[in-house]
């Protein structure tokens, strides 16, 4: 039989807040997660602009909440109404989790890390190495300044030469100081250096949308770019196998798709509410396969 929630006047309270949320898959997928741990949690999701957050924010105070994810467009706004940040998320400029922690509200940056537990779940040797990622948008910008605090040496970021490139490499200059890994920003378009980039690393990443629809046939590397030690993950995470991550496998190279970062960034957010493990392969059974 499934398990179920038993919800009572004791049962602790955990939120997604943004908007849109009604698409989001975080309610199914943590409340059948307390249900197979047995604990008295209950996650429910609220639409919630930025003009509402603060009142919302209080609310979870005053509620008692045990924690909360935020999501766009609300990320970045959130700062303002919590009483600390994790290093990640005050280098990031962005919270997905809060913690409910006595009468403070603490803000984390889960996106970078469960990237990261990915690799290592996958045996992906960065430390001490260089890596390079395509996209420098919500999921890239937390996972390069995550990867430059967990040992990585050097990074190179290549995005669209848009009109946020200038602002991008102005932010990426900032992360290089305070962090003291070099990390270089470059157009997209820029294929050679995009070579030379890859060639030297010892993990690429696709931060971008592209691999998901309507971009599916499409990939950001060239499969002449792939070489012997290179790792190669993904953020998109549908499809479950991307086109860069078949390519990839066909190689023989450790290949770390985005549902991984996905599971991990929740099993984070749990650990941080519950102080208990996710039953990863459970989830992913039930909504990923
Ligand atoms: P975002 O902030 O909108 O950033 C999107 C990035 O993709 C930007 O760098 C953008 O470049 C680039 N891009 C868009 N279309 C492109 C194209 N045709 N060619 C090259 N680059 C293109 O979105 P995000 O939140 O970072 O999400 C990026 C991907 O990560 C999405 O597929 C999302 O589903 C996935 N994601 C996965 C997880 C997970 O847990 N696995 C978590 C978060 C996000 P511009 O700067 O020019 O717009």
């Amino acid at each position: 039989m499934e398990p179920t929630l038993n919800i009572s006047g004791h049962t602790k309270m955990v939120c997604l807040i943004g908007s849109p949320v009604e698409h989001s898959m975080s309610p199914a997928m943590h409340n059948a997660a307390f249900a197979k741990l047995g604990v008295d949690y209950c996650y429910l999701a609220f639409d919630v602009q930025p003009e509402q957050l603060e009142t919302a924010i209080k609310g979870l105070r005053e509620l008692g909440f045990a924690g909360a994810n935020v999501t766009m467009p609300c990320k970045t706004h959130v700062l303002q109404y919590l009483d600390e940040l994790t290093p990640a998320a005050e280098l990031m400029g962005a919270v997905n989790t809060i913690e409910v922690k006595g009468d403070k509200l603490i803000g984390h940056n889960t996106d970078g890390a469960g990237f990261m537990r990915n690799l290592d779940n996958h045996g992906v040797d960065y430390k001490g190495k260089k890596i390079t990622i395509n996209g420098a948008g919500g999921a890239g910008s937390a996972i390069f300044t995550q990867a430059a605090l967990d040992g990585v040496t050097a990074i190179d970021v290549f995005n669209i030469k848009d009109d946020f490139f200038d602002s991008t490499a102005e932010r990426v200059k900032v992360l290089s100081e305070k962090t003291g890994v070099p990390v270089t920003l470059y157009d997209l378009a820029d294929r050679e250096q995009l070579r030379k980039s890859v060639s030297e690393s010892a993990v690429f990443i696709n931060a971008t949308r592209v691999g998901m629809p309507p971009l599916e046939d499409e990939c950001t590397l060239d499969e002449d770019m792939l070489h012997d030690g290179l790792a190669v993950a993904d953020t998109v995470y549908e499809p479950r196998e991307t086109k860069l991550i078949k390519m990839a496998k066909a190689h023989g190279l450790i290949t770390c798709p985005g549902v991984g970062m996905l599971l991990c960034q929740a099993a984070l957010g749990e650990e941080i509410w519950t102080g208990q493990a996710m039953p990863i392969d459970y989830i992913e059974e039930k909504f990923y396969k």
